[in-house]
């Protein structure tokens, strides 16, 4: 009995990795939503190839081929628009976030040195630090 089962489950597995294409498995393993997305614009993309290549050895007629080409181009503009729409989110905080111009610390007045820690005197030419300076 488990060899049967053991059998089947190979045979059902061999069917249906001859029966599916590559191409319309979901992706295997953890994959991150924005991976996830560009993966299956690159299924839509190929199923347009093979969808063109069907309508051009005339399996398909051009109603059909019309019909499933819109199918899979809304579907690749959805697709589209959520992938930019992540990249969007993901700029955002970048772009929110003033950029730090300069570093924190204090420039000799006299000499331009910078220096990371408030200090007295310039380590470079000894010149008194104005207070507050930056
Ligand atoms: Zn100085």
């Amino acid at each position: 009995m488990i060899v049967l089962t053991a059998v089947v489950v190979a045979l059902g597995g061999l069917l249906y990795a001859l029966a599916v294409r590559p191409e319309d498995l979901p992706p295997a393993g953890p994959v991150s939503p924005a991976g996830a997305l560009e993966e299956k614009r690159a299924a839509i993309y190929a199923n347009l190839r093979d969808l063109q290549f069907e309508f051009r050895v005339g399996k398909l007629s051009d109603e059909d081929y019309q019909h499933s080409k819109l199918g899979l181009q809304k579907e690749l503009m959805a697709v589209s628009a959520r992938i930019a729409q992540n990249s969007g989110t993901a700029q955002a905080p970048k772009a929110a976030a003033p950029a730090p111009v300069a570093p924190p610390g204090v420039t000799c007045p006299k000499c331009a040195a910078r220096f990371p820690q408030p200090m007295k005197f310039c380590g470079e030419c000894g010149a008194p630090m104005t207070g507050g300076a930056a």
